[in-house]
């Protein structure tokens, strides 16, 4: 079996009250399992796919069944979701920091750009700060499980920071309020990661 479920960097209820320890555990044991498990049987029915990383089956995904799409989407993104949040969070410092203040103006403005981006994406899908193609940072959002490093997204780029606007994200908690839950997710952000993410991407 080529890709397996990671574990996650800290317990199920370590980013309570943020988000909930049963949202956490169905999502992490459960759905992103889906994807992993899916993706596995993608790969096997596909041609000349195994031993192949995730990122380049993404980079060439135009190529792909719908189902190693969606699944090898899934699996990338909710790996990636995992890494991008801390119990307590932490807030962006040094070069990033200034990136982002160039890019929007300021924190503040950032967040709200990229609140309202995860509000705008209509039904399921992810929000996303890159690093884009010119080397600048961009917000950008995608349907489904699709994401910036696939060939064929609409703005391409290097994921730096990504929230999952599924229901299944938030809906045991926040109900309908996806607003509210992209509001508070900014409590449990690792900004370590982030800008660990981006001193390797801006190089
Ligand atoms: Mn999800």
């Amino acid at each position: 079996m080529p890709f397996t479920l990671p574990q996650l960097p800290y317990g199920y209820d370590a980013l309570e009250p943020t988000i909930d320890a049963a949202t956490m555990t169905l999502h992490h044991s459960k759905h992103h399992q889906a994807y992993v498990d899916k993706l596995n049987e993608g790969v096997s029915e596909g041609q000349g796919l195994e031993g192949k990383s995730l990122e380049d089956i993404l980079a060439n995904i135009s190529a792909q069944s719908k189902k190693v799409r969606n699944n090898g989407g899934g699996h990338w993104n909710h790996s990636f979701f995992w890494e991008t949040m801390q119990p307590g969070g932490s807030q962006p410092g040094g070069r990033l920091a200034e990136a982002i203040d160039q890019s929007f103006g300021s924190f503040e403005a950032f967040k709200t750009k990229f609140n309202e981006a995860g509000v705008g994406q209509f039904g399921s899908g992810w929000v996303w700060l890159i690093l884009d193609q010119s080397g600048d940072l961009a917000i950008t959002s995608t349907p489904a499980q699709d994401n910036p490093l696939m060939d064929d997204a609409p703005v391409r780029g290097t994921p730096l920071l990504g929230n999952d606007v599924w229901e299944h994200a938030y809906y045991l908690k926040y109900n309908n309020r996806r607003p509210e839950y992209l509001a508070a997710w900014w409590n449990v952000v690792n900004w370590d990661k982030v800008a660990e993410r981006y001193e390797a991407a801006a190089g």
